[in-house]
């Protein structure tokens, strides 16, 4: 992609009502737009982040026979007041709107009660089972205080999953499969290592639900971590989690954190409430055993965002970064444009992102924009190189550039 091509333009300071370390970055980056508090618009940069980060989720749940739809935005209310979840005492963050006829509809914040809906009109026998089926979507929910940026949105991405057993067995082998696909989702995106499985409240079937909480001081959750033996306990049920686990309280250590998944075991529980069952072997009507999986996709980018950046701006990770190589010839000296072009369809040509700088800008707002925008290689092209038949290369990480070759750079490149 040609930086001239880009409509959004990098800026030095961020709004003035933006308090977030997250947005304000993003939006310098020309990422994201605030529409208003909590709302977000994505740009093509940012599109392209997202992307990544749900290519990665993607083939994880592809990876655990999970496929891929979209159910629909605008929901009915007789389908949620099956479970009580219509009522705004229990549910407080629904947008809710109405048909022209005075219809009453909710805004998807979760889909847990439509698919539960949907599947009375799949799923007969044992034969049918098991499903499980995940989208991504953009969910509504009117959260009081919208104040860390994109990791709180008014409208956010969500991967939602949703699992159906014939048996409680089989479901926990789905719902512990889960956590594996879970684990290697962030790891991925390169938090592994500050990410921790969690219990937290809103079990049903089981007691506790799984949270995965990451490490981040822009984080609104608090968990207690026991390194030793890998046990992670969030704050809000912490005293019944040490008694259920038989833990010593002082070896906890208490750390900040932001959730980026959630995992809910609801056993038979809302499969029940809803009527949806199924004719088992002997032909008897039988429970189903469901699962409900999150990954708060926006929330991943506002985090990471938060985590991989320093005071010149954002450092992507490579799998997630909108480009590997930012392309930066300095001055319009036809020799240097010429290899600058070579190069840029080279890369592209063996998919490698680029973002070419082709403006004609000082070279000092080239590199503050590669810095800020966060892309991992910088490679510089001036007469000098040029000359040399060399490339200057630094990683966004480095504090000082190296000269390459064309054939030591592409083989940087993995080529
Ligand atoms: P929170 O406690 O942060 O309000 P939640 O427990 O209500 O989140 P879930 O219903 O578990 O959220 O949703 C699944 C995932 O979606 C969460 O783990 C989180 O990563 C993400 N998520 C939830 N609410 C938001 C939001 N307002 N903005 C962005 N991501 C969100
Ligand atoms: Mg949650």
């Amino acid at each position: 992609m040609r930086v001239s091509q880009l409509f959004t333009k990098t800026s030095k300071t961020a709004p003035a009502d933006e308090v977030s370390k997250n947005a304000q970055l993003l939006i310098r980056g020309g990422y994201v737009y605030k529409e208003m508090a909590g709302v977000y618009a994505y740009l093509p940069l940012g599109i392209m982040v997202l992307e990544n980060i749900k290519k990665i989720v993607r083939e994880e749940m592809n990876a655990i026979q999970s496929n891929e739809l979209i159910m629909t935005a605008l929901q009915r209310q007789e389908i949620w007041e099956k479970t009580g979840r219509w009522s705004e005492e229990v549910v407080d963050i629904w947008f809710k709107t109405k048909l022209q006829d005075d219809t009453v509809l909710g805004l998807g914040w979760s889909h847990e009660e439509p698919i539960v809906e949907m599947l009375k009109n799949f799923v007969q026998s044992y034969k049918d089972l098991p499903i499980s089926l995940y989208q991504f979507q953009t969910k509504m929910r009117n959260e009081l205080r919208a104040k860390s940026g994109i990791m709180r949105g008014r409208e956010f991405v969500m991967k939602d999953m949703y699992s159906f057993h014939a048996t409680a067995e089989e479901l926990e082998t789905y719902y512990n499969e889960t956590i594996d696909a879970y684990k290697r989702v962030y790891q991925r995106l390169g938090l592994g290592d500050d990410t921790y499985v969690t219990f937290a409240s809103g079990g049903a079937f089981t007691k506790f639900s799984h949270e995965f909480q990451t490490i981040c001081d822009a984080g609104e959750d608090v968990i207690y971590l026991h390194r030793e033996k890998n046990i992670a306990i969030n704050e809000e049920v912490i005293d019944e989690a040490i008694a259920e686990l038989g833990i010593n309280r002082d070896e906890l250590e208490k750390v900040k954190t932001a959730e980026v998944g959630n995992i809910f075991n609801f056993g038979s529980q809302k499969t029940e409430e809803m009527g949806l069952q199924f004719t088992n072997n002997e032909g008897q009507l039988s429970p189903i055993y469901m699962g409900s999986y999150g990954i708060g996709i926006t929330r991943v980018m506002g985090v990471i965002a938060e985590k991989f950046s320093d005071d010149k701006g954002l450092v992507w990770p490579e799998a997630i970064a909108p480009a590997q190589v930012y392309l930066a010839p300095i001055g319009t000296d036809e020799a240097v444009m010429l290899v600058a072009d070579e190069l840029y369809e080279v890369l592209t040509a063996a998919g490698i992102g680029v973002l070419y700088d082709d403006r004609d800008e000082r070279p000092g707002a080239k590199f503050a924009d590669a810095d800020l925008l966060g892309i991992p290689l910088r490679v510089v092209i001036s007469s000098k190189t040029v000359a040399n038949a060399q490339y200057e290369v630094k990683s966004r990480t480095a504090a000082e550039p190296e000269m390459l070759d064309k054939a030591a750079l592409l083989k940087r490149l993995g080529l």
